[in-house]
């Protein structure tokens, strides 16, 4: 069954279409975090980060910065926030890939960011040493 978002671009749903080229869609969230908040999707169906090739993440990366242009240009936020949620853990509710950009203006409090935690350093080291271990075989 086609995600929403296909449905989306199948033109089967209406959505507030800002930008479009062959292999990219960028639309209004419907439930924005902020004003200008925009999703921009692989028109192809894949689910998440683990599932879409380079190519078509190159491409729905080089639309997030052309939509990230307009909308600081048009908006004039303080900041802005790129999320891309990867299963229901990290929140993810649409198994279909897409790019959240997020205007943030000073003091919104939107999107609470991370508390950040702390690590033993030679935990850190040995993580290290077993992530660069992994990133040498191949995917
Ligand atoms: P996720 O939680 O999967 O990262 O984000 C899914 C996003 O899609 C949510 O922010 C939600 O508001 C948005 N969304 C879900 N259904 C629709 C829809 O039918 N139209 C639009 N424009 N956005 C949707």
């Amino acid at each position: 069954m086609p995600s929403i978002f296909s449905r989306i671009v199948a033109g089967e749903i209406p959505a507030i279409k800002v930008y479009e080229d062959a292999e990219t869609l960028a639309f209004l969230d419907i439930n924005p975090a902020n004003a200008g908040h925009t999703l921009v999707i692989s028109k192809a169906e894949y689910a998440d980060l683990f599932e879409i090739p380079t190519e078509a993440l190159l491409a729905v990366h080089t639309t997030v910065q052309k939509v990230a242009h307009a909308i600081r240009t048009l908006l004039t936020p303080d900041g802005l926030n790129i999320v891309q949620n990867n299963g229901p853990a990290a929140g993810q509710t649409v198994f279909h890939y897409h790019v959240h950009i997020i205007p943030r203006w000073q003091g919104d409090g939107v999107l609470p960011l991370w508390q950040p935690g702390s690590a033993d350093p030679q935990a850190l080291q040995a993580l290290g040493i077993q992530m660069r271990t992994a990133l040498d075989q191949p995917v």
